[in-house]
């Protein structure tokens, strides 16, 4: 940890100690808040390598919400749509196989409901993994033999462990150039990148509680227990790349998808990525269409109009100590920034 950080966090804990950041809470604090949550494992199946740090384990998940119940409010996920409605909410993104049979239990256990943004293809079998995923579990399948890949124009094969590179690193980097070249086919561009290097596009499925996504009759089920379904696209592609007519497809047929699983009306949309990077105005637009009333960044601030399309949400990381997350739940934290 760097020495700014610590003493950031030893000025939280000493904060949360006497009280200010409980009075600032009450003078200032954050009324309304929607908190992202992505995976919940058990510790022996958390990942070496998490691009998005987007994974947290079933014991810091469960202090976690012991620590919001008993500090500030968690509502109802039904009271998503009142602007009024003051406390807190729990959304869990891309419908993965653990938030079945790992979180939903929790929630269960603490009297709690939330909303969960599944993608129809992934559970449908589109497409094995959503593409980030399938782009690590490739890459860590062939890490023993020489990469081809499309930054350098596959001209020059790349191999973990020789000249510094990491799984990681190499991950980084196609990530990066996803973005720097606004790929808009991303399952085509793992395709040619099997093609390339004579991979299979298949994967054996390993840890296929990390790995794997919820059926639908687990997500019905979740709804039957007053949880929330949302879209989260079809695919879980980068909307802001897609042509008007492919960003229609994301929201209009996920849409139609739920709906005939659900038998009730899908009306919040929960953006891929969720940030200025991934969604723009036609995005938008596109979800007022498709008749969403509600829409979910990853952000707290942006510019983007219509708010109850563009409404901000946080995420804890994998912390468990009561002075951060008070700091963060509460927006004191943001002051020392
Ligand atoms: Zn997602």
């Amino acid at each position: 940890m760097s020495f700014k950080h610590s003493v950031r966090d030893s000025w939280l804990a000493a904060s949360y100690a006497v009280g200010v950041s409980e009075l600032y809470k009450k003078l200032w604090g954050r009324k309304r808040g929607i908190i992202s949550y992505h995976n919940v494992l058990p510790l022996s199946k958390l990942p070496h390598f998490d691009t998005y740090n987007v994974d947290q384990t079933v014991e810091v998940f469960e202090k976690q919400i012991q620590f919001l119940q008993k500090h500030f409010r968690i509502l109802p996920i039904q009271e998503l749509g009142n602007p009024k409605a003051e406390g807190f909410f729990i959304t869990v993104d891309d419908g993965m196989a653990n938030n079945y049979s790992l979180l939903a239990p929790i929630l269960d256990k603490y009297d709690i409901s939330a909303l969960f943004a599944v993608c129809p293809a992934l559970v449908n079998g589109q497409y094995p993994h959503i593409w980030r995923d399938h782009l690590f579990l490739l890459l860590r399948q062939y890490q023993h033999q020489p990469i081809w890949l499309p930054f350098n124009h596959y001209r020059e094969p790349l191999q973990v462990g020789i000249n510094g590179e990491t799984l990681n690193k190499l991950t980084r980097k196609l990530k990066k150039n996803v973005y720097e070249q606004q790929v808009a086919d991303i399952y085509g561009l793992l395709k040619e990148i099997c093609q390339k290097n004579e991979w299979s596009y298949e994967l054996s499925d390993d840890e296929p509680l990390r790995y794997q996504f919820m059926n639908w009759s687990q997500i019905q089920d979740l709804h039957r227990r007053g949880h929330s379904i949302a879209s989260h696209t079809m695919t879980h592609r980068v909307l802001k790349f897609l042509p008007d007519h492919e960003k229609q497809y994301e929201l209009i047929e996920s849409k139609k998808h739920l709906e005939n699983q659900l038998g009730t009306s899908v009306d919040t949309i929960v953006y891929p990525y969720g940030s200025l990077a991934e969604i723009d105005e036609s995005t938008i637009a596109i979800a007022q269409e498709a008749g969403y009333q509600l829409g979910l960044m990853n952000i707290q601030t942006h510019s983007l109009s219509h708010p109850m399309l563009a409404l901000p949400r946080f995420a804890f990381p994998p912390i468990d100590t009561p002075a951060h997350l008070h700091a963060i739940a509460s927006g004191y934290k943001f002051l020392f920034r």
